[in-house]
């Protein structure tokens, strides 16, 4: 949509604005409510608040996932063990007596939501759906098919996207939202609400007749946001199953679209092709998927997270005195260089306070302030490499020895169906014991928003070895940077735009392009940590300080929702 500004729009130009109805599989808005697993998620969530705060008109749109994605423990031995991690929806969010049915696989499924309201730090509220089929009238099957976050087989997974899609489209009707512009597909999980709309428009001409100029017709309404540099990473579905669930027509149609790939719906290419507009999650990551999907014009939105969500208690104070207006326009962040470097100091100090406390109370383990403070923490997997730092143990009990002690806080889960992911949780706690006190390392197990609050606040710097290219973004330097820690990173996501040398953290090699070598990235890991950053932490204070004040000035003020929402609006959502 073009936006055209006439008199009656410059007299209420909010008028103008059409709803944004943002699809995501997962939403994360508090730790409370367990309807995501990661960085899709908190980005999701965060994106919405950005909505509220601005006052965009904007509606999420995801599952409702009674039995969350799951609580990890860490057993004795350092093995990850899943539990459901089951949540009360009725203590988080309004029940809706609205049900919508839907076809699937031969059978009729109902479909309730529950609406949560986020209340932005001026006047906007931004309500969330989540979709609901544990209802009597379903079968005992489908009423678990809102249970769990990325788990059962492909076919649970199909039918959850059924739900998500086109349920999804069936529950905006029926809720009334009208002037809906554009639909955006976070991921492509939720791409079969293309095939709900190409329905819809078609009405008493039936999908069978649907041209070229019906499918452009969707297209101008559909907006997608890629965020999966890994082709193994795309949703996939054989056709006989797809056949199979959503029917003979439907399947037709979408093979007539030409968005099935070797004998498989694939979730990308639907969203791709019935989409307007595409981006990618920073400026390498559209760059990436551009020679992954050289047929189709892919943008790049550099991600972002909520400055007042992700800011602790003790920076938000020096803020409010020093920025006042930061939450509601984060740019006055990048002021941040008047705060006085003592202040900077003590709210730092606070939050490794904080941090430690709760290490303690969740461990028993109790931690000193003075030794300097790695944090990683994000899903264990093998491609975010979180045995990088441990490859050498006599180089880092050499490095602790000679220039200064470090301790590493991990946390992080891993897919209950990737095994090497929890072979590297098992391999961090073999190597907590043998390093033992010359190098702590410590697993917290159970990340989630409210810890990841805590490190990403608490450490002295944020490490990040991913493998090149296959980090879309990452985020949660971002959330560092918001109160002053820096990075130390490998070229990658968004650090390949937030990375200044020894200004806003350290980079791990030298070049962005190009794939990782695993021996290269080590030796330049442990010569940073070795000649920079633990001579700068233990030598020169102040210009420790100096340096977390430049992280948020430069990157606070940048990577967050708000600016990423000006982007989407500018760019994706209504062209101006
Ligand atoms: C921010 C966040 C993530 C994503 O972190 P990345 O750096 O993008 O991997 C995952 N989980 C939680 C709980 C988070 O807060």
């Amino acid at each position: 949509m073009i936006l055209v500004m006439d008199e009656s729009t410059v007299r209420d130009p909010r008028k103008l604005l059409p709803t944004v109805a943002y699809f995501s599989m997962e939403i994360g808005l508090d730790s409370a409510i367990h309807t995501y697993s990661g960085g899709l998620g908190i980005l999701a969530g965060d994106t919405l608040r950005a909505a509220a705060d601005n006052v965009i008109p904007m509606v999420g749109v995801t599952l409702l996932y009674r039995k969350g994605y799951f609580r990890q423990e860490i057993s004795a031995e350092g093995y990850q063990i899943e539990h459901p991690d089951t949540w009360n929806p009725a203590d988080h969010l309004e029940p809706y007596d609205h049900k919508v049915k839907i076809h699937l696989d031969g059978r009729d499924v109902w479909i309730q939501a529950w609406r949560y309201r986020i209340h932005g730090v001026t006047h906007g509220i931004t309500p969330v759906y989540f979709l609901d089929t544990d209802l009597p009238e379903n079968s005992d099957y489908d009423r678990t098919l809102t249970d769990s976050l990325y788990g059962g087989d492909n076919y649970y997974r199909l039918c959850q996207e059924v739900v998500l899609g086109m349920g999804g489209i069936a529950m905006l009707r029926s809720l009334g939202i009208h002037r809906i512009h554009p639909y955006h597909m976070n991921e492509g999980h939720s791409a079969l609400l293309t095939l709900a709309l190409l329905e819809e428009h078609m009405g008493e001409r039936g999908l069978a007749a649907a041209t070229d100029k019906d499918r452009h017709a969707i297209r101008q309404e559909c907006v997608f946001t890629t965020h999966t540099p890994v082709p193994a990473g795309h949703d996939q579905f054989d056709m006989e199953m797809t056949r199979r669930v959503l029917g003979a027509e439907r399947c037709a149609a979408l093979e007539a679209s030409g968005c099935c790939v070797q004998g498989n719906l694939n979730m990308t290419s639907l969203a791709l092709t019935f989409s307007h507009y595409v981006n990618g999650v920073a400026m390498r990551h559209g760059e990436i998927s551009r020679g992954m999907f050289p047929h189709y014009p892919i943008d790049s939105i550099t991600n972002g997270v909520h400055a007042a969500m992700w800011t602790a208690p003790p920076f938000a104070e020096v803020y409010n005195k020093h920025l006042p207006g930061w939450k509601r326009d984060n740019l006055y962040l990048r002021h941040a260089l008047s705060i006085p470097l003592a202040e900077v100091r003590e709210a730092h100090r606070r939050g490794k306070e904080n941090l430690l406390q709760e290490v303690q109370r969740r461990s028993g383990v109790a931690l000193d302030p003075k030794v300097f403070t790695i944090g990683f923490a994000r899903r264990m997997t093998g491609y975010k490499r979180p045995d990088l730092l441990l490859s050498n143990p006599d180089r880092l009990r050499q490095i602790a020895a000679q220039v200064g002690p470090f301790q590493v806080l991990y946390a992080g889960k891993a897919h209950p169906r990737d095994e090497s992911g929890k072979a590297l949780i098992h391999f961090i706690h073999q190597m907590s014991r043998s390093l033992d006190h010359q190098v702590r390392l410590l697993f917290i197990p159970d990340y989630n928003i409210s810890l990841a609050k805590l490190l990403v606040s608490g450490v002295d710097l944020w490490l990040n070895t991913p493998q090149k290219p296959q980090e879309a973004s990452g985020t949660s330097g971002m959330k560092a940077a918001l109160n002053g820690v820096p990075s130390l990173s490998v070229l990658d996501g968004w650090w390949i735009e937030g990375h200044l040398e020894g200004v806003t953290g350290w980079s791990i090699g030298e070049e962005w392009d190009g794939e990782s070598s695993p021996a290269q990235d080590i030796e330049a890991l442990y010569r940073k940590l070795e000649t920079q950053i633990l001579p700068l932490y233990y030598q020169r204070p102040e210009e420790y300080d100096r340096l977390m004040r430049a992280a948020i000035a430069h990157n606070g003020s940048f990577f967050n929702t708000q600016r990423m929402m000006l982007q989407y609006l500018k760019n994706a959502y209504y062209m101006f």
